[in-house]
């Protein structure tokens, strides 16, 4: 395994729509396995494919030691709404409060190529929609009204509420 350079907001594969996998194979694993060790160095809780340069439909995400997978995914079903502190592997050291659907069910295919659903509520609702938005090229920013809605991690937003590090997870 091998941890790989994360890119950041200004490099253009990450507005790219990413293609969709169509072979199983060793290097998909690989690629897999990569990605996880990237994401745990960071670290964070997901990461997408476009996020190393690879302008595939794969993410992964790691939430309470519970590991997710996510091969060519689409969301199926979505419900509520989740205002939250949302942070971004490739906007280090920034974060924002992003409206999100509170639940959402996600199908996927698996690293054999095998398709699942999976449900989720809250942060894992929210990191299934921002990796699979990171898919097709959106970043949580495209959501703010304006970039002066960024908080950089360690201040205070503006109800005064300190906004620490760690409180908001890296997708
Ligand atoms: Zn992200």
């Amino acid at each position: 395994m091998a941890i790989r350079r994360i890119l950041t907001l200004e490099e253009p594969v990450l507005r790219e729509r990413t293609r969709k996998v169509t072979t199983f194979d060793v290097s998909l694993h690989r690629l897999l396995d990569d990605m996880l060790e990237t994401m745990r160095d960071a670290p964070g809780i997901g990461l997408a494919a476009n996020q190393v340069g690879i302008g595939l439909q794969i993410a992964v995400i790691e939430i309470d030691g519970v590991l997710t997978e996510l091969i060519n995914p689409q969301i199926v079903r979505r419900s509520g709404e989740d205002i939250d502190w949302e942070g971004c592997l490739s906007i280090p050291g920034f974060v924002a409060e992003v409206a999100r659907s509170l639940k959402v069910t996600v199908k996927a295919r698996d690293r054999h190529g095998k398709e699942f659903r999976i449900k989720g509520e809250e942060l894992l609702a929210r990191a299934l929609q921002h990796e699979i938005d990171h898919l097709n090229g959106v970043l949580y920013v495209d959501y703010l009204e304006s970039l002066e809605e960024l908080v950089r991690v360690g201040e205070s937003d503006s109800a005064g509420d300190d906004v620490r590090e760690g409180a908001v997870a890296g997708i």
